[in-house]
């Protein structure tokens, strides 16, 4: 069988812009035709995330109610220990879950105790047979090789946006930044989870160009998160609105044809959703969903309305599948 897709790490904006704005049959076949290819067997992975540490954030992000410059920051919650995050861990896992993910709302990875309960939480996950993911902020380069000794599998820091839009979302940290700490993770030998968000202000070009950057990544993150902004009251994007379903298929459908092995993950805003939009995401080749952190409790309708979802689309979650395969394995 012929490749439909030839893997490349040189794509322009032009080129990328002209596939985002493709009829949209068109763009959805190319899409198919290359997850088919690229990934196959149909396979979504659910993915759990908890905050480990929520609010009080030094960045100024416009878009985070995490954040102490918005009046939507949540202070004073206490940072978890580790056996509740581990509770929490087995709790997704015996839910469906085969990734967990856990989130610092920090500016980088303090040092100390902080980092050595994010270490025994790196190591609780893997020994219970899931992946792990922290995303923590920045870190070093000594911080990143212990995290990677520890096992974990992947540690996600987004873009965010296109660099040309940045400045307009984040004036606390650098664009070259970012990138820096993308390249100690790759250092370190531990996978990447990077994408974006849309809805904030953006031109299509921006869109373009931040797709840009994740697929010139060489090689390309191996996970690459797709967000929609839920405009949450209290950050200076409240107003933002939201952005149409078939955008989002877009993304998705663009971030597959451009990264064909990554794992291109339906992220926030998934809830704004019907299940008919997330299926044609699905169809444009996410194969990740993320339960969020109300997961936790058996029986929650969360779970149910997301094994539902997978039911009417025909597709398996890949704890369902044999042997299992990861593209960021
Ligand atoms: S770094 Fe993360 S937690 Fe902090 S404000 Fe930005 S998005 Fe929110």
């Amino acid at each position: 069988m012929t490749d439909s897709f030839t893997l490349r790490h040189d794509w322009s904006i032009a080129e990328i812009q002209a596939i985002l704005d493709a009829p949209l049959m068109d763009l959805l076949w190319r899409a198919q035709q290359v997850h088919r290819q690229a990934n196959p067997g149909y396979r979504v992975q659910l993915a759990s995330l908890l905050s480990v540490k929520t609010g009080g954030c030094e960045e100024d992000c416009t878009y985070c109610p995490q954040s102490m410059h918005n009046s939507s920051d949540v202070t004073g919650q206490p940072e978890l220990e580790v056996e509740p995050v581990l509770a929490r861990a087995r709790a997704a896992k015996q839910a469906g879950a085969d990734r967990f993910c856990m989130g610092w709302a920090w500016r980088e990875i303090r040092d100390g105790a902080p980092f050595e309960a994010m270490l025994s939480m790196v190591r609780g996950v893997r020994e219970m047979g899931l992946e792990a993911c922290v995303t923590a902020g920045m870190l070093t380069d000594a911080q990143a090789m212990r995290l990677a000794e520890a096992g974990l599998t992947a540690y996600n820091h987004n873009l965010d946006t296109s660099p040309e839009h940045y400045d307009r979302i984040i004036t606390t940290r650098t664009y070259e930044e970012r990138l820096e700490t993308l390249q100690r993770v790759r250092r370190a030998g531990v996978t990447l989870c990077c994408g974006g968000i849309i809805g904030m202000g953006e031109s299509d070009r921006d869109r373009a160009s931040m797709l840009q950057v994740l697929a010139t990544i060489d090689p390309h993150p191996e996970s690459v998160p797709i967000n929609a902004l839920v405009a949450v009251e209290g950050t200076p994007l409240e107003a933002q609105t939201p952005v149409e379903p078939l955008e989002l298929v877009r993304m998705v459908a663009t971030a597959r044809i451009l990264m064909p092995h990554s794992r291109v993950r339906l992220s926030a805003g998934r809830e704004q959703l019907s299940q008919e939009a997330q299926i044609l995401c699905l169809q444009a080749g996410a194969d990740s969903i993320f339960y969020g952190e109300t997961l936790l409790t058996t029986g929650n309708p969360a779970v149910e309305a997301d094994k539902a979802l997978l039911a009417a689309a025909g597709v398996q979650a890949s704890w369902q599948a044999q042997p299992e395969t990861h593209a960021c394995n």
